[in-house]
């Protein structure tokens, strides 16, 4: 006996016919599986893409130059020191500082690449 499944539309002898759904032939309930699992899984690497971290493109794509770090973080010292009073500081005394943080860069670095090289 014969069976037209609602899905395709073919004419199919009765043991291609699903036995879960029996109006749609095999291959169809096999076909909507396959989608529904595909349509899962890129559901599911949805949400582990949208659960990743977001600071990570930050490693990947930059790596900071360790003086210009160190000769920051000086600047930052000195500019935070109340005696200085950043807010009201010349060109020429901003220049001068920034050449006391980079000397202070530099002086730290070279101290830790001897400490290094002597471990
Ligand atoms: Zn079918």
């Amino acid at each position: 006996m014969e069976k037209k499944c609602e899905i395709c539309g073919q004419t199919k002898p009765q043991s291609e016919f699903s036995k879960a759904y029996k109006c749609r032939c095999k291959s169809c309930v096999a076909e909507a599986a396959r989608n529904e699992r595909m349509r899962y899984k890129k559901l599911e690497k949805e949400c582990m893409q949208a659960l990743q971290p977001q600071q990570q493109f930050a490693q990947t794509t930059y790596t900071p130059n360790p003086r210009y770090v160190i000769a920051t973080a000086a600047m930052q010292g000195l500019l935070s020191n109340p005696a200085i009073n950043g807010e009201r500081l010349t060109i020429r005394e901003i220049d001068n500082l920034a050449q006391v943080a980079t000397r202070c860069a530099d002086s730290l670095m070279k101290k830790l690449e001897n400490d290094f090289h002597h471990d």
